[in-house]
Order: C-alpha cells, then sequence, then structure tokens
C-alpha cells in the first residue's frame, strides 16, 4: 500500500535546491549550524531564507515543498555543497579541496573534466564517524515556517560520497558506502523523531555500476540503500539524475545509449516507495520505462528542465503529463522538477514551478472528464 502525503491526484513538488534570494549571502564554511547561528544575523537570516523559499513555492502553487536547501554554500558546480556539506561534517574526510580522482585516471571527457575539477574532491584519512549534520533541527526550520508538508532532502547518499574522494584509508568505494551506511541512517531516523514524514534520498549511486561496468555491483548497492533505510518509518524516495553541476547533465560519464531502463530493473528490491527521475530533459523519450515499474513503486517524474533558462507554458507541461500518463495510472505519480533548481535564476525557477502547477491542472481536469 502506498502512503499518500496529500490528497490529490498528480500532487506537484520540486526536487531539493532552489536560488538563495540574493541578499542571503552568508556562508557556514564547514561549520556546524549551532556555532554559525550564534551570530543572530546569520541565524535570523537563515530562517527568513528558508521562510522566503517556501512562500515562493506556496505562491506557485506547490502542493508538497522542500527548504530549498539554503544550506548549501556556494561552492563549485553551484551545488557542490550536495557533497561538500557532508564532507565537512563527517569526521574522517578532509576539509581541502582536491584535485578529482576520475580526472587523474584520465578516463573522462573534456567537459567532463571540467565540471569534475570545479567540484573538486577530498581524501578519507581516518575511519568515518557522524558529525554535526543536524538534519533533523534543519527539517524543524523548515516546518514551522509551513502549514504544507515538507519532504525532507537527504543527500547526497552513501554511494554518491564514494564518488569525489580519494581513497586513502578505505580500499574500495564499497568499503566507503558501507561505512556511511550509519551516518545516513541515523539522520534519517533523527529527522523522522522530529516529525518528518517524507524522506527523499539523493544517491546517484543507482549508477554506480554503469561507471564501474560490473553488474554484480547493483547487488551491493541495493543493500547499502535498504541498510540505510533499514527501521526509517517515513515515506521514502529515491532521486538519481543525470547529474546538475551549473545547469549540466553529466551525461559524458555514462556508457552510449545508457539510461534509467538499464538500471531500475536491478535496484527494485528496496524499501522505497518512490523514484524521483528526471525526464523533461529528453522530452519524456524514455517515459515507456515506466509501465514496468512493479506495484509496490511510484515515481515523482521531472515535468520541468532545470538546465535551461527558457520557461515552460503550462500547456507544454501538459503534454509532457500526458506522455507519462500513457504508461502508469495517475494515482502512482508525483510531478516534480527533474533536479533541484539553484542553478537557476530565481525569477526562471518561480515561473517554472508555476507552469508546473498549471500544468497540472490542466491534466487534472481532462482526467475529472473521464
Ligand atoms: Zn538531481
Amino acid at each position: 500500500m502506498l502512503n499518500s502525503i496529500v490528497d490529490t491526484l498528480l500532487p506537484t513538488t520540486m526536487v531539493g535546491s532552489y536560488p538563495r534570494p540574493h541578499w542571503f549571502t552568508y556562508q557556514l564554511h564547514g561549520r556546524d549550524i549551532w556555532e554559525a547561528f550564534k551570530d543572530v544575523n546569520h541565524a535570523e537570516a537563515f530562517e527568513d531564507a528558508v521562510r522566503t523559499v517556501l512562500q515562493d513555492q506556496e505562491q506557485a502553487g506547490l502542493d508538497i515543498l522542500t527548504d530549498g536547501q539554503m544550506w548549501f554554500d556556494d561552492y563549485g558546480g553551484c551545488i557542490g555543497s550536495f557533497v561538500w556539506y557532508w564532507y565537512e561534517r563527517i569526521h574522517g574526510f578532509v576539509p581541502t579541496k582536491h584535485s578529482h580522482p576520475f580526472v587523474e585516471g584520465g578516463q573522462v571527457s573534456h567537459t567532463d573534466a571540467a565540471w569534475l575539477t570545479d567540484w573538486g574532491a577530498t581524501a578519507v584519512t581516518a575511519a568515518v564517524e557522524r558529525g554535526p549534520l543536524r538534519l533533523a533541527d534543519l527539517y524543524h526550520i523548515a516546518q514551522r515556517n509551513t502549514k504544507k508538508p515538507v519532504r525532507c532532502s537527504v543527500g547526497a547518499g552513501p554511494v554518491n560520497l564514494t564518488y569525489h574522494v580519494h581513497l586513502d584509508y578505505y580500499k574500495t568505494q564499497k568499503d566507503l558506502a558501507y561505512a556511511l551506511v550509519p551516518v545516513f541512517n541515523a539522520e534519517m531516523k533523527d529527522m523522522v523523531a522530529s516529525g518528518a514524514s517524507f524522506l527523499q534520498l539523493e544517491d546517484l549511486g543507482a549508477w554506480l555500476p554503469l561507471f564501474s561496468g560490473n553488474p554484480d555491483d547493483f547487488g551491493w548497492v541495493v543493500d547499502v540503500i535498504n541498510k540505510t533505510i533499514d527501521g526509517v518509518e517515513a515515506k521514502l524516495a529515491w532521486h538519481f539524475c543525470f547529474g546538475a553541476a551549473w545547469g549540466n547533465a553529466s551525461q559524458g560519464l555514462f556508457p552510449s545509449g545508457a539510461g534509467y531502463g538499464s538500471i531500475l530493473p536491478h535496484l527494485h528490491d528496496t524499501g522505497i516507495e518512490q523514484y524521483v527521475l528526471d525526464f523533461a530533459v529528453r522530452e519524456m523519450e524514455d517515459a515507456h520505462i515506466l509501465k514496468d515499474l512493479p506495484a509496490d513503486k511510484e515515481v515523482a517524474v521531472g515535468v520541468i528542465d532545470v538546465r535551461n533558462l527558457q520557461v515552460e507554458t503550462p500547456e507544454q507541461v501538459a503534454e509532457r503529463i500526458r506522455k507519462v500518463l500513457k504508461f502508469i495510472e495517475p494515482e502512482r505519480v508525483t510531478l516534480t522538477t527533474d533536479c533541484g533548481l539553484r542553478a537557476l535564476p530565481r525569477f526562471c525557477a518561480y515561473n517554472k514551478l508555476r507552469a508546473m502547477v498549471k500544468g497540472a491542472q490542466i491534466v487534472r481536469a481532462e482526467l475529472a472528464g473521464r
């Protein structure tokens, strides 16, 4: 039985991050939020920024909100904090930016080398141990500023965090991923204890077996995800897109022709209820893979292209939704953005959300008239 957070057909939401309001320029620089927030100016500005991005989403008409990840610093890749927030606060990683191991290995294209260098990498030099990540407190700050439900981003995940690391302590990515499981599991359980009912794991580790070229890796990746969510009593989603760096997909890293169809069938054996996938960037051309989704899974489909400044029209969004509904019933579909919106100007981000809401209204009306 699938859990619903709101009583709406085709509910609308967005993935993770949102543009910072221009006036919010404070940086955490690796600090515990409770160290940074001793400065009352920072504490007030942070909560005001969270309230602002929640209000943008409410005004756009979203059904389920996110906090916009105002805890991301202005790092490389635009959302480099997606991994650095964790590296800076989990003991065992060094805080300094190193060259990227994929680039040193010479196995990536010129374009991918550029963005990987921009993100940088850390090194793991000791056993990893949970530090002051405070995801439950960040959830609490968001939820007390809105009456609408908040979906909590938990990202990057334990497998994803093994991509941008020099392995000086653990021998393999697999060893590091397993070592990180208790950190994520504890954060997620704390969020649920604080009242969070909808958690979205953002772990692009789903793609790892394509990068390693070893299909056996699906087994341990699925096991890591299951151990990560073990005992977490909430609706659980899993986001893995084609990457986002300054609004670019990292498609060059993928074997040619590879896509969701190459990995999804190997990932279903988890307690994850909802996959959160990008489709708009390809104009939904591979939406047919959703017809094979098992009955205990649902999907949040990206119907807004976050890698493009062009604001969609509501009709364009409606057409994307119709393409999806050819393959899966609307009761198992949530509407979302392809990925976080942070690389976009706030004007574009806000108006893309409005277009999504209006597109959803068009299709809901059509369904009501069936
Ligand atoms: Zn994404």
